[in-house]
């Protein structure tokens, strides 16, 4: 396997983010500069399925511990494991520094609040405990994602 490192890279906005690996779970995005509230950091891409492929894959990626289907409508969803941008590595917090916004078919993750550098941007997963997994947002946080 090759060397896996921390990869800094500008989004479509201009935003610097990092990618390093998270104490919350597997790789984690941060920020390399300050980012000021409601600045849109990065767009959430990746192939768009039927909610019925969703359901599919997603019960394969649950079982590895992963949730990449994101949810656009009923009927669509957004793969972020098929030709998806960094975005899909950002970790859930039930009280995230960021927020997602959907427009038409498209994802976009926004600043909910100032995001000093080198803070891991977070957002809510919104998915109500579907995927049944312990949130590790912080030691004692007894959610489920
Ligand atoms: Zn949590």
């Amino acid at each position: 396997m090759a060397k896996r490192r921390a990869r800094v890279e500008g989004t479509e906005t201009d935003v610097r983010i990092i990618r390093k690996k998270s104490r919350i779970s597997g790789w984690g995005v941060y920020a390399s500069e300050p980012i000021n509230k409601n600045k849109r950091i990065i767009q959430y891409t990746g192939e768009k399925v039927s909610s019925a492929e969703a359901d599919r894959r997603e019960t394969k990626y649950q079982k590895k511990g992963q949730i990449w289907c994101f949810t656009l409508n009923r009927a669509w969803y957004r793969d972020g494991n098929v030709g998806g941008s960094t975005a899909r590595f950002i970790n859930h917090s039930c009280n995230g520094n960021c927020y997602s916004e959907v427009i038409d078919h498209d994802v976009w993750i926004r600043a909910s609040k100032n995001i000093p550098k080198g803070a891991e941007l977070t957002y809510d997963y919104n998915t109500e405990g579907e995927a049944g997994m312990r949130c590790r947002c912080h030691p004692t946080c007894t959610n489920k994602i």
